[in-house]
């Protein structure tokens, strides 16, 4: 019999599956990591069982203990899914942002949900890093993964993200595109595929970010952009910045038509990130196309996607919402009924 002991223990080992529709005028062999085929249904389900599994090891995290996490969300889950099986309590802090569906899930889970506004300085008291702060000195064995500066976050890419990419693609893989939140998907798996290809002939393996326009990763300055779990206002210790070679900024609009494009057109129901991503990716593979034909029919383009687009039915996937951004044009989302009027 061939079965799991926990749903922990089938996190990674991810597919790739190509993009063949917004690929239509490129060249490039454009291929995506379904990172929401994770239990959790994100990446970060990845970080989630190597921090827990790394704070047991040194003792940081003792039974009975009570994991305390600033998250969007999808953090979150993966802790609740590794912490169910070993007893933790989770704590999870979250901006207001973060829509209802993301923090009702986290509760679903059976974790506390602390909501904090978003409109203020990471060191303001009420800011989601500070409130985190507060509850691990007051919370008796405590532990903060602190996923922007805990070097496993990364470390799980390396030993697992990297390596899948590396080998799912026979080693030709030439392009690693990812969104950049706290950094670990890109730092991790980057350096993998860069010191995996390192020794060959092709060169090595061209790691691009793609961040949120008005972030700081793409040279802005923190100003507030809607996609979520990408983009800073600070620069986090898990984040390498001499991986990228290139970091890419994608606006919000661009982002979300691209996303909605994945679900209608490639069966990819996929969060803002995801779009954000591969919007990237496709300006990348334009550029190289233009420049260097022959590069461009030999690329082999991996582009990360982090989570499903269930998060955000109320959201990208809302006509109205969309709209009262001036996402949508008033005359996009009409019914059949509509139509035939
Ligand atoms: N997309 C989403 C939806 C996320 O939750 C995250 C994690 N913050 C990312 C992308 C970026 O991943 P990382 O933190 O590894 O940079």
């Amino acid at each position: 019999m061939k079965y799991a002991h926990h749903i922990s223990e089938l996190v990674g080992g991810t597919p790739l599956v190509q993009l063949t529709s917004v690929t239509a005028d490129l060249t490039a062999t454009i291929l995506a990591k379904v990172e929401y085929m994770n239990p959790g249904g994100s990446v970060k389900d990845r970080i989630a069982l190597k921090m827990v599994e790394a704070a047991e090891a040194s003792g940081a995290l003792r039974p009975g203990g009570t994991i305390v996490e600033p998250t969007s969300g999808n953090t979150g889950v993966g802790l609740a899914l590794v912490a169910q099986r070993k007893g933790y309590r989770c704590v999870f802090v979250c901006p207001d942002k973060v829509s209802q569906d993301k923090r009702d899930v986290l509760r679903a889970y059976g974790a506390e949900v602390v909501v904090t506004p978003t409109a203020v300085p990471p060191d303001h008291p009420d800011s989601y890093y500070s409130v985190s702060d507060r509850l691990v000195l007051e919370i008796e064995g405590a532990w903060k993964p602190n996923q922007y500066a805990n070097p496993n976050g990364p470390a799980s890419h390396y030993e697992s993200t990297g390596p899948e990419i590396w080998a799912d693609t026979d080693g030709l893989v030439t392009h690693l595109v990812a969104g950049v939140g706290t950094g670990g998907t890109i730092t991790g798996t980057g350096r993998f595929l860069k010191d995996a290809s390192a020794d060959r002939e092709s060169g090595p393996v061209v790691v691009i970010g793609a961040d949120p326009a008005g972030s700081v990763y793409s040279g802005g300055d923190g100003r507030p952009y809607l996609v979520e779990g990408v983009g800073e206002d600070f620069w986090p210790a898990a984040y390498d910045p001499t991986v990228p070679d290139e970091v890419i900024a994608v606006s919000d609009a661009d982002s979300f038509a691209m996303t909605r494009r994945l679900a209608r057109e490639e069966g990819l129901l996929v969060g803002g990130s995801c779009g954000m991503a591969v919007e990237a990716t496709l300006r990348y593979a334009r550029r190289l196309q233009d420049r260097d034909p022959e590069a461009a029919a030999r690329a082999v383009i991996v582009v990360i996607l982090p989570d499903s687009g269930r998060g955000y039915l109320s959201k990208i996937f809302n006509d109205s919402w969309m709209r009262s951004y001036g996402f949508l044009a008033a005359d996009e989302g009409a019914t059949v009924a509509d139509v035939l009027k």
